[in-house]
């Protein structure tokens, strides 16, 4: 993708100069809304690749803006904001956004995300076009038509489950998906009883796909949020 176009939602002025200083340096195109209204009218009619979204806007709650957003787009979202609680991150992803930021943040790690996220653009763009019956990531494949996951070639011995569990965090490759999205995505709903499983699950999986627990390459867990499976080169 060519120099993708960021929607900038941020009220704060320095922060906003911050950001869009930084998009400018690395060749960004940008936009930028000070108010939920305005930014969910360029978000409709500029078409912008990203959208870096505060939360805590003059007009409404961020976390509207995404609802909205939503009901009509799968532009990625990434939130940055000061509230910095799981439970705020966790009412974030669920609402819709794909990543997000803690205020304060490094500008290394704002590109990173940026990255990472144009990275899957670029795959999903690249689904749409091909045979969806396979994944790459790594040594890791999946042959979706045939239900079959390998591991450098070696066929894993997975459970139902965990194949399932793998699939899920494979199709949305560089996203977080919180706790209660992957349960609600495999079992049809969410207890506290099903996060407790989910746990049991990972643990599996990734002693079958991860080489060392200490370091886990493909699966990265985000503690009391959810997991995501990185991009691996
Ligand atoms: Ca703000």
């Amino acid at each position: 993708m060519n120099n993708p176009v960021v929607l900038v939602i941020e009220d704060d002025p320095p922060v906003r100069n911050l950001i869009v200083t930084t998009l400018k340096t690395h060749d960004y195109k940008y936009l930028t809304a000070k108010n939920g209204a305005e930014a969910i009218m360029m978000a409709s009619s500029h078409n912008p690749d990203v959208l870096f979204l505060d939360l805590g806007l003059p007009d409404m709650d961020g976390i509207d803006v995404i609802r909205q957003v939503r009901s009509w787009s799968t532009t990625p979202i990434i939130v940055i904001s000061a509230r910095g609680d799981d439970a705020d991150k966790i009412e974030a992803l669920d609402a819709g956004a794909d990543d997000y930021l803690t205020k304060p943040f490094s500008v290394e790690e704002m590109l990173a995300r940026l990255r990472v996220t144009i990275r899957r653009l670029a795959l999903m763009n690249i689904d749409k076009g091909e045979d969806h019956s396979t994944y790459t990531n790594g040594k890791l494949t999946i042959d979706y038509a045939a239900g079959v996951a390998c591991l450098d070639g070696e066929e894993l011995k997975l459970t139902s489950m965990e194949y399932k569990l793998l699939c899920l965090l494979a199709k949305n490759t560089g996203k977080v998906l919180t706790h209660t999205y992957i349960t609600q995505n495999i079992w049809g709903r969410s207890w506290d009883n099903d996060i407790a499983s989910l746990r049991v699950f990972m643990t599996t999986l990734r002693k079958k796909i991860e080489s060392g627990p200490e370091a886990p390459k493909y699966i990265q867990t985000h503690i009391g949020i959810g997991y995501r499976m990185l991009k691996v080169d």
